[in-house]
């Protein structure tokens, strides 16, 4: 099969504060708030981007900061659950300090698959995870709070937990170009493209989990990565032929995006690699001003008095 998926591109979830959001993904896990906009169906939330220095697909965790009126959410069947970002593993002691030293709770460090990672949820109760890969080559932002050598590398793998395997798999193997690397207790770990951190999904069997509820805290869906519009034509139409109720392309600004719910029930998105985002700021300047699509524009003076002041890190 041709490849039309790279592997991750963005994960989106929802959040309570947006200075709490800020807080703990650049002063705490030293991502770099690469985008600083709003939610485009809801123009007084804002819609936070965090990557590393130019928010490279594979990197990208955003959140739509709902503050106090969005109720907590639960984890659960149907969902995806933790989002791990990968760190080299000479770095796992320091990052288990530096846990230690902000107060943050967490579980491990556990063996997966020969590697050690480290479990813990962020202010909202998002489910977070440290894995130690050593065939990273990316450098991750190495101008954040964190020292270049321990820097978070970009995601590694998401979590789905699904009460049903069988669709899902066969939806990421016969239809997203995904193969099975790796089985370990009710986890079946699928791999894209080149392979390696950042290109991970893994499917696991929870048929006793309870059913997830949404609400802050939630991821509300996973997009993965492909390199052109052409090649999201082909994935959008060999979606259809397979039956899946996907959308239109939708124009996100920095990419072009398709969603639709994979068999267990997540969202999936389809984002194309191009403009990024460096489309309406320098790579220099990424995540310091409030950018707006061009839409919303003649409504900056509104939109910008009703959104929470926040400050980054
Ligand atoms: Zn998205």
């Amino acid at each position: 099969m041709e490849t039309l998926i790279n592997g991750l591109h963005h994960v989106t979830a929802l959040a309570g504060d947006a200075q709490q959001n800020v807080e703990f993904y650049t002063r705490i896990l030293g991502l770099r708030l690469v985008k600083r906009t709003i939610n485009f169906d809801a123009p007084d939330v804002y819609h936070l981007y965090y990557g590393d220095e130019a928010g490279s697909p594979g990197t990208i965790l955003t959140f739509f900061p709902y503050g106090s009126r969005l109720p907590r959410g639960r984890k659960g069947g149907g969902q995806l659950t933790y989002t791990a970002f990968s760190i080299p593993s000479a770095s796992l002691n320091y990052w288990i300090d530096r846990l230690r030293q902000h107060n943050i709770p967490f579980a491990g460090p556990y063996q997966r698959f020969s590697e050690t990672y480290l479990r813990f949820d962020d202010p909202d109760g998002m489910g977070v995870e440290l894995v130690t890969s050593d065939d990273d080559r990316r450098t991750g932002w190495v101008g954040g709070s964190v020292p270049a050598e321990h820097a978070v590398r970009g995601f590694h793998t998401v979590s789905l937990n699904e009460f049903k395997v069988d669709n899902t798999v066969k939806l990421l193997t016969d239809w997203m170009g995904h193969t099975l690397v790796a089985e370990e207790e009710g986890r079946f770990r699928f791999s894209a493209g080149v392979g390696g951190p950042g290109n991970f999904v893994d499917v696991l069997h929870a048929p006793n989990d309870v059913r997830a509820h949404q609400g802050a805290g939630s991821v509300h869906h996973v997009a993965f990565s492909t390199d052109t519009d052409d090649t999201q034509l082909a994935i959008h139409e060999r979606l259809l032929d397979a039956g899946f109720n996907v959308t239109p392309v939708q124009d996100r600004n920095y990419f072009h995006s398709i969603y639709f719910r994979e068999p267990g029930g997540i969202l999936f998105e389809v984002a194309t690699n191009p403009p990024g985002f460096a489309v309406d700021e320098p790579v220099a300047e990424l995540g310091k001003t409030l950018k707006l699509p061009q839409w919303y524009e003649p409504r900056r003076a509104q939109i910008e008095g009703a959104l929470p002041k926040i400050e980054v890190f």
